[in-house]
Parts: structure tokens; sequence; C-alpha cells
């Protein structure tokens, strides 16, 4: 792809500067499955509507859509407060909370320190872990260690490392930093007595389908001993991004539900200690990870039974017919995709 096609799809997908009233809404809250050790939780899941990410201005990764849900403007603490009080209203007591913006909740322009305090406090009597996501570089003592103090639960650092191979990072993912300002972040959170989680990226552009299950099985292997939990997160097409414009090219399929299992049951091997997980959005449909549509179904709770019970055999009795046009797809696609 040009690069001054790139530019434009990232320049086209930040809204302009938002008024009050949609500044004090957040952009979306949900509860979800989950596991703290062997028992299974609900998850109180909250989207902060912010400036968003910086990286997404400047170039922004190729599979991210997340700009179109920012303000085009630094949110106000007492805009944050309005949010968080609105999410409070339907907050009842899950005990793990995931905070996301559509960036990082530790750059001080999407989320000012005094606003991620008042954050945690608030959920620090009710929750027993709260996760926050953030690029590697605002994970610093600075920022960490108030808010460890203020929360007696674990707290939870995410980052999205997506591959360890430095080639698929900073050029098929687009990503500022290389794997090691991840890995590095990741011990530095550990340090700080946090909790260190990574997502991995299955299947981003330019990668065949078996070059993108290498690729993930290789990243957990080397990710592992930095981490907590790793997630595997298999692309969904997302409006207004490069893969996007592969997808309607004909130059892209999101992943197969196939080549996840595979990814999960040959990592499960060596994660170590580090929990191994998958939660696929849009699993089964079109712009996300899928099969052949009649057994994407079974697939997807093997999955999400083995995500929460950390017990991977079940994967190996999920099966298809379409198992042999996934494998034919493997051997033929470098044919069809433009490198
Ligand atoms: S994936 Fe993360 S780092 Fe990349 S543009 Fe999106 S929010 Fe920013
Ligand atoms: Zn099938």
């Amino acid at each position: 792809m040009p690069a001054s096609i790139a530019r434009s799809i990232a320049k086209d997908r930040r809204p302009p500067p938002a008024g009050t009233t949609s500044a004090s809404q957040y952009v979306n809250q949900w509860t979800e499955a989950e596991a703290l050790g062997d028992e299974r939780v609900r998850a109180f899941v909250l989207i902060l509507r912010t400036r968003g990410c910086y990286w997404a201005d400047l170039k922004g990764c190729s599979m991210c859509g997340y700009a179109k849900d920012t303000l085009g403007r630094s949110a106000t603490p007492g805009e944050l407060a309005q949010q968080l009080d609105s999410a409070l209203r339907v907050y009842q007591g899950e005990p793990y909370v995931k905070i996301y913006t559509s960036g990082s909740f530790l750059d001080d322009r999407e989320v000012d320190a005094g606003s991620r305090q008042r954050i945690v406090e608030r959920f620090a009597a009710r929750a027993r872990r709260l996760l926050f996501e953030t690029l590697p570089e605002f994970a610093t003592g600075t920022a960490l260690e108030p808010l460890r103090s203020a929360f007696p639960g674990e707290l939870e650092v995410a980052l999205g490392l997506e591959s360890t191979q430095p080639e698929v990072l900073l050029r098929y993912v687009s990503k500022n930093s290389p794997p090691e300002a991840y890995l590095e972040a990741a011990d530095r959170i550990r340090r700080t007595g946090l909790r260190a989680k990574g997502y991995l990226l299955l299947k981003p552009p330019y990668l065949t389908e078996r070059e993108a299950i290498e690729d993930v099985v290789t990243s957990v292997r080397i990710a592992a001993p930095h981490f907590d939990a790793l997630s595997i997160n298999p692309v969904h097409i997302q409006n207004g991004t490069v893969v996007e414009w592969l997808y309607h090219r004909g130059r892209y399929r999101p992943p197969w539900l196939w080549s996840l299992t595979e990814v999960m049951r040959r990592s499960a091997a060596h994660r170590g200690t580090s929990r191994l997980m998958t939660f696929p959005t849009a699993g089964g449909l079109a712009r996300g990870p899928h099969n052949c549509g009649s057994c994407d179904r079974r697939f997807m709770a093997a999955l999400e039974e083995a995500s929460l019970s950390q017990q991977f055999e079940v994967l190996s009795d999920v099966s298809c017919s379409c198992g042999a046009e996934w494998r034919t797809h493997n051997l033929l696609e470098p044919l069809g995709v433009e490198a």
C-alpha cells in the first residue's frame, strides 16, 4: 500500500473536536465472562471517551479503528468524572473491572493523573481486580505507584504487544515501539507489584495464515516469562483501517478459528505460569475470525471454555469438514495475497 494512502486513512478517522454533551458520555459498557484464578466471575468493561491514542494521530496501527470513538480533544477532569458517575450507576459490584480508553489510560493527555486516581479509588472498595491498558512508554513508576497505593486489590496493566518479532510489529502492525519496549515495560510493571497482561495479534496484514500462526506461537514462547497473562486477539476488520482497505480489495481474510485453535493448543505447552486466553471480537462473522459458518459456534465455545478453565484438551475435540478447506487455504493463500 502506498504510504500516502496509509496517511490519509489515519487522518480521516479522527473526528472533529466534540462538544460537552458527548464528552460526558462514555463510549460503551458491558459485562463479560472472566476468571479470577479458578473462580468464574463477571467482568465489568468500560470504555472511556478521551482524546484517544496519540500514535493514531501520527501514523496509527494497521488494524486499529478506535480513533472514531475519541473526542478530538482532551476530556476535562469534570467530563471524565461525569463519565465515571454514569458508569457507576450501572456497576453491579462485578469483582473484575476493565477500563479502556481508545488509547492509553496512563497518558496524561487522555486521562490526567488526578482523574486516574479518582477512578481507581471509586472501584477500590468493590472490585478485586482492576485492569487498564497503556502504551509501554507511559508505564513508569511515577504513574503506577500512586495507583497501586490507592487500590487494595490487584491492578493489572495491559500492553498491546501484538508480536515479539520486530518486523511484524513495526512494519506490518505499524506500532511505534519495538517488542523490547513492551517486554521491559511488563518487567517494570511486575517489579512495581502489579500484574502484566499482554495482547498478541493473530494475523496482522501481509502475513499468510500459516505465517500468522507461527508468529503468535513464537510470540507466546518469548513473551510468557514477562507476563502474568497473555490474550490472543485475532484481527477483526475495523472501520477506517489499513486492514479494511485491503479487505475490500480481496487482499485480506480474517483468520480462521481453526488457526486460533491451533495457536492456543500449541502455545499451551510453553505458556509457563502465564494464563493463556482468547475472547475473539466478532467471532463467526465475516469481518471477524471465522470458519465455514456451521461450526463457528462450537469452536467459539471451546475457545472460551479453554480460556476460562485453562484446560486446553477441549480444543482437540472440535472438528468440522471445513478443516480440509482451511488446510488448502494455508497452502494457497500466498498466491492470492499481495505482500
Ligand atoms: S492499536 Fe493501540 S497504539 Fe495502535 S493506534 Fe490503536 S490505540 Fe494506538
Ligand atoms: Zn466448519
